[in-house]
């Protein structure tokens, strides 16, 4: 029987969310086959996430960060069920979604929305802005064709644009621009739920900050909760109630924002905020240079995951993989320094 994992549930100092449970990941894992052979024989897996447990609250925006390749993204498309689970549960406004298919699964779909890293190939180039943000509405409710219109140019104001523009196409927007018109598809179907994996990435700096107040502003509005992805921890920083960071298919540690800025646990969290600038710190804090490449998650480390490049490692991480506990009020650390 599969092991369950029970996922940390905490609320956060600084989250306006009311503490109701809207999203539990318990356990979650994905392995990907490696074949061989002209019989494509499976030699091996790529556990591309190895047993994930969180859960986001209503009206909370939770940030996960890591480096390229540790399985933030597949974490994403894991619970929006645009990737098959390994194992695992995804439990979805009380109802486990981790197996749902067809017409139940379209259902919850339209609570359950993403917003792409890059606003140029997300948005399809053929297609005038007022069809893509209509698609959803079109597909999933009985609106007349004024309604949609009604609620394509609706959309389109709340998102910082002109109802005009409903009749542009994508290429005669700039980037920002066209962010936005990817928010405004995502809420058309009014979602509880948005899975934002990197979302701010391809953007100039200056135009970030501006799509990041955007999504801010439409959670307080409309009641939303977030899953916010990216490898850039400032940006995380600017949107997040909570922070989980992921290292090599793992969740290593999870806490509120604040906590995790101010008192990191972990030595990887450590070492990534070390190499972060921060404008508004007095004084810096030591630069920690991690060793060595992160290993191929084909073939993971025995033990501590972050034992091959970790500068505080003892003789037990290697053997022993450590658990998540939680040793503070809401400070969730996976760590043999922290048991
Ligand atoms: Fe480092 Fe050991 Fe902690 Fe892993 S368990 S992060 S190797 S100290």
């Amino acid at each position: 029987m599969e092991k369950v994992v029970s996922a940390p549930q905490v609320s956060s100092g600084d989250s306006k969310s009311t503490g109701n449970v809207l999203l539990q990941v318990v356990d979650l894992k994905k392995h990907f086959p490696i074949t061989s052979g002209l019989l494509r024989r499976t030699v091996g897996h790529v556990r591309a996430v190895d047993g994930v447990s969180f859960t986001v609250q209503e009206k909370e925006t939770l940030g996960i960060v890591g480096e390229s390749g540790c399985g933030k993204s597949t974490v994403a498309r894991m619970v929006m069920r645009l990737v098959e689970p390994t194992s695992g549960r995804i439990i979805f406004d009380g109802q486990d979604i981790t197996r749902l298919r067809g017409r139940e699964l379209r259902r919850i779909r339209s609570n359950l929305q993403m917003i792409f890293q890059d606003p140029y190939s997300s948005l399809n180039p053929r297609m005038a802005v007022q069809s893509i943000i209509a698609e959803p509405l079109v597909v999933n409710t009985q609106m007349t064709g004024k309604q949609v219109v009604e609620r394509v140019c609706e959309l389109l104001e709340t998102v910082g644009l002109h109802a005009d523009d409903r009749l542009r196409y994508p290429h005669e927007f700039s980037g920002g621009q066209r962010q936005r018109i990817g928010i405004a598809r995502a809420l058309a179907l009014n979602p509880k739920l948005i899975v934002a994996d990197e979302a701010v990435s391809a953007l100039d700096v200056s135009i970030q900050a501006q799509i990041l107040n955007l999504m801010a502003d439409l959670r307080n509005e409309f009641n939303l909760s977030y899953i916010f992805i990216s490898h850039n921890l400032a940006v995380v920083r600017h949107i997040s109630d909570r922070v989980g960071v992921m290292y090599l298919g793992n969740l290593v540690e999870l806490t509120s924002k604040r906590e995790l800025y101010t008192n990191p646990l972990h030595p990887y969290t450590v070492a990534l905020l070390s190499a972060a600038p921060e404008p508004k710190r007095r004084g810096r804090r030591e630069r920690i240079i991690l060793q060595g490449d992160v290993p191929s998650p084909s073939n993971p480390p025995a033990g501590c995951p972050f034992h091959t490049r970790c500068p505080r490692v003892m003789d037990e991480c290697r053997i022993q993989r450590p658990e998540m506990r939680e040793v503070r009020p809401g400070h969730f650390v996976a760590c043999h320094l922290h048991a």
